[in-house]
């Protein structure tokens, strides 16, 4: 068995793919709202390090064919370093079909184009990607670091490099005021990139983030589900992809499960909202069959 570092996160569509953690942390572990690597100091591990994990996994799971690389954001590391990596996983895995990682505005930011195509082409084929919302404002008081503009920038630098992209937003980011900001900044971010797959939940903010949440955002008044749906509402009537999208809001943290193939299923999917707004709570997941 190899040694994880815990706490460990993973998307779940990644449940049951291989894990494998390059990076240990968060390289800019500053959102305001996030509390999952500030128990860690980020670090880049050694790579002979992961060449043992690998080389132990490669020999349990052979025909492996979905990797993830983990911790906070792997696409920190240097081009180099991440195309090593993945040279040492195609050879150790021979059956390998995908590496994913999770990728921050920054990351993008600081790779060229030729540099995101070479990973793509060594199988970097999937990154998720917090978008949390697309209005300067809330970004701000979110301390995410970046603006709306450097976000459009960064998914098209990684569709145009060949990279699939799976987004998350976070309804409710901008409590009860700034919830129209939030929604219609939100969807031109999606109605600007190519986003393949996007999954909505709902904030939950951690004991432990919130003097520093509220401290940065001092106005914040959280909404309730009724509210987090009718945003959730909006946010389907305003989206125009030029693309097809793969939409989930099936987290823990959502009240409504909901899933379809946008623009496609946007209807049907509005729909469903609005009946389970007029039924009210009574058609809401009960908390204590949720988590965030
Ligand atoms: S939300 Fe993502 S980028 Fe921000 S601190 Fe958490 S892990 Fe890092």
């Amino acid at each position: 068995m190899i040694k994880y570092y815990y706490p460990l996160f993973r998307p779940p569509a990644e449940a049951n793919n291989i894990i494998i953690q390059v990076t240990l942390g968060c390289s800019y572990n500053n959102c305001s709202f996030c509390s999952m690597y500030k128990t860690k100091k980020y670090e880049v591990r050694n790579l002979k390090d992961v060449y043992k994990d690998i080389d132990i996994l490669a020999k349990s799971y052979p025909n492996t064919k979905k990797v993830f690389l983990a911790d906070g954001d792997a696409l920190a590391l240097e081009t180099e370093h991440l195309l090593t990596l993945l040279s040492y996983l195609q050879k150790m895995f021979p059956k390998l079909k995908r590496v994913s990682l999770y990728a921050s505005t920054q990351n993008i930011l600081s790779k060229s184009n030729d540099e995101l195509v070479k990973l793509q082409k060594n199988m970097l084929n999937l990154i998720y990607f917090g978008i949390e919302t697309g209005s300067n404002l809330i970004l701000k008081k979110i301390t995410k670091g970046v603006e709306q503009s450097d976000i459009i920038k960064s998914l098209n630098l990684a569709s145009s490099a060949g990279i699939k992209i799976s987004a998350t937003v976070i309804l409710g980011i901008g409590g009860v005021i700034y919830s129209q900001e939030h929604i219609t900044q939100t969807a031109k971010i999606i109605n600007r990139t190519k986003v393949n797959y996007l999954s909505t939940l709902q904030l939950g903010l951690e004991e432990d983030a919130k003097d520093n949440f509220y401290k940065h955002f001092s106005d914040f008044e959280p909404l309730d589900d009724f509210r987090i749906l009718e945003e959730q509402k909006r946010f389907l009537e305003l989206l125009l992809p030029i693309n097809k999208i793969i939409f989930r809001s099936n987290h823990a943290s959502n009240a409504l499960h909901l899933s379809g193939v946008l623009p496609k299923d946007a209807s049907r999917l509005i729909n469903e909202l609005k009946v389970a707004l007029e039924i009210g709570q009574g058609a809401f997941i009960p908390n204590e069959y949720r988590g965030f």
